[in-house]
């Protein structure tokens, strides 16, 4: 099966600073680090990294070839992402600090610009038992959910950054909604225990994750792997392309959830995004190591 990404994707900007800049205040960086990110993006090299085939639906700036050059050497189709001249690649301005402090400024850019008809061949495509993941950080999220949830193609919708509205829009089309824990209590309070989706994951970050089976009233969990953290950025992205690779190959939940909470252990000990988003094989090999001890 396919599964298809209505997906951002980012340029993660990365300034190691002494402090976080006051107003009026300039400062030089200790370093600085340029990689892919948006959680589009992470979400494709997740799932393609697990090997599940994936095409992604976005856009990027003409003159950022390397970015789409990453996404298609990790095994993602990137045919249908369409190149501007006239706008930037969405990006993200991360300032750290040395106590782990950060200030984010994002610039949606091209993410924000798509339309329904550049995609009209992807979206013929489309059919029952595909999986098409979305992310809060483009335009076109209703329109495609609707196309695909009509063609019985299951929409994956990970609300974040978490806003009531686009989710109230997109919900009624959705079979799978992922959140990170302070997304899932916004969601009770927003909507209460009884939504109208067929499942639910949640990650907990150190915590772990789970998994409720809506439909089937079943809940599954699973630990984290404790590990040396050194970077959690695109954790939750790892997870999700992971887990839904999982279920498209399918897996029971249980080993796609397991699979999933190792390829995101192995990130966090990684600095960066979707550049340090594992393979297949890094993960089954860790797994394994586990499973010797
Ligand atoms: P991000 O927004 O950075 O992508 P998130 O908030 O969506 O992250 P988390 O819930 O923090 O996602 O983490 C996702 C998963 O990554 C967790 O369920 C867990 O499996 C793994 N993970 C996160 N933090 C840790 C940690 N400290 N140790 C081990 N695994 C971790």
């Amino acid at each position: 099966m396919t599964v298809w990404n209505l997906g951002s994707i980012n340029i993660d900007h990365t300034y190691h600073l002494p402090h976080l800049p006051r107003p009026g205040e300039t400062l030089s960086a200790r370093d600085y680090r340029k990689g892919l990110g948006g959680k589009g993006a992470n979400q494709s090299l997740a799932a393609a990294r697990a090997g599940a085939s994936v095409v992604h639906l976005g856009a990027a700036a003409r003159s950022d070839d390397w970015v789409v050059g990453r996404l298609t050497s990790a095994g993602v189709d990137t045919t249908h992402i369409v190149r501007h001249h006239d706008q930037a690649t969405g990006h993200a301005i991360i300032l750290l600090d040395d106590d782990g402090e950060n200030s984010i400024v994002i610039h949606g850019g091209a993410n924000r610009t798509l339309q329904q008809e550049q995609f009209k061949s992807a979206i013929a495509r489309m059919k029952g038992r595909d999986f098409l993941l979305m992310q809060n950080e483009t335009n076109l999220q209703v329109e495609l959910a609707q196309v695909a949830a009509k063609r019985a193609v299951r929409v994956v919708y990970s609300a974040a950054p978490f806003d009531i509205e686009a989710l109230r829009a997109v919900l009624p089309h959705v079979s799978i909604i992922a959140v990170n824990e302070g997304e899932a209590a916004e969601l009770t309070a927003a909507f209460g225990e009884d939504l109208a989706v067929e499942g639910m994951l949640i990650t907990r970050g150190a915590k772990g994750a789970e998994y409720r089976d809506l439909r089937g009233g079943r809940s599954f969990e699973v630990p984290a792997y404790p590990v040396e953290v050194v970077d959690t950025t695109g954790a939750g992205d790892c997870f999700a392309g992971y887990f839904i690779a999982g279920l498209d190959r399918g897996d029971d939940i249980p080993v796609a959830l397991r699979r999933a909470a190792a390829a995101a252990a192995l990130k966090v000990t990684r600095s960066g995004a979707g550049d340090a988003i594992p393979k297949l094989d890094e993960v089954e090999q860790f797994l394994a190591s586990k499973e010797q001890e």
